[in-house]
């Protein structure tokens, strides 16, 4: 939802011309309101071969496994947003080792950095925003169905988080294929930057 009224001096916003595009901004003032995706931090944590997975307890995908993840905070790095998302929905402590990408569509509001680690520490507790928190093998990868019926950023994200930790069935009966193909949404998707090996 877009402001009507500028934050600066009250003015009712308009549709103003910056540089090439129009955007929101105040003709009172000049205030120009610019609006970017948010940067959300994952982190892909291994012990042995086992990866470290939440069931969600929050819009989007709640009741899905996935890595942690959250937003990033203002007096933060990403990179120790995915340490403390990890810490507080899990309990365990990891080291970071590396880079497996930066994903992204148009138009979903985010940008998600995720990283690579090992467990260092910690004890299984799931936090308050998650319902469970496991180490799965790849065995014991959950299973589970796209939200066919979700936004387009729960179909996104449900094709990212497939792709990232291997689930096995997202294209059961009814699904479109795209649903398991994250490039399939969204022009301008930009995904797989990073090798996953990159130094800190
Ligand atoms: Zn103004």
């Amino acid at each position: 939802m877009q402001a009507a009224f500028c934050v600066l001096c009250g003015g009712r916003l308009a549709t103003v011309v910056d540089g090439d595009r129009e955007r929101p901004g105040c003709p009172a003032c000049g205030h120009v309101v610019y609006s970017n995706p948010a940067p959300v931090a994952m982190l892909l944590a291994r012990d042995a071969d086992r990866l470290l997975l939440v069931r969600r307890g929050v819009e989007p995908l709640k009741g899905f496994w996935a890595p942690p993840s959250g937003y990033v905070e203002m007096d933060e790095t990403v990179e120790a947003a995915a340490l403390r998302e990890t810490l507080e929905e899990t309990g365990m402590e990891v080291a970071i080792d590396g880079l497996e990408g930066v994903f992204s569509a148009a138009g979903l509001g985010i940008v998600l950095v995720v990283y690579t680690g090992r467990i260092a520490g910690g004890r299984l507790a799931p936090g308050s925003d998650v319902e469970e928190a496991r180490l799965v093998s790849p065995m014991e990868v959950p299973s589970q169905r796209g939200p066919f019926k979700g936004t387009e950023l729960d179909r996104w994200f449900a094709g990212l988080i497939s792709q990232l930790i291997g689930a096995p069935s997202l294209d059961r009966a009814g699904t479109s294929s795209s649903v398991r193909d994250p490039s399939a949404h969204g022009a301008g998707l930009e995904h797989g930057y990073g090798n996953g090996h990159h130094d800190m």
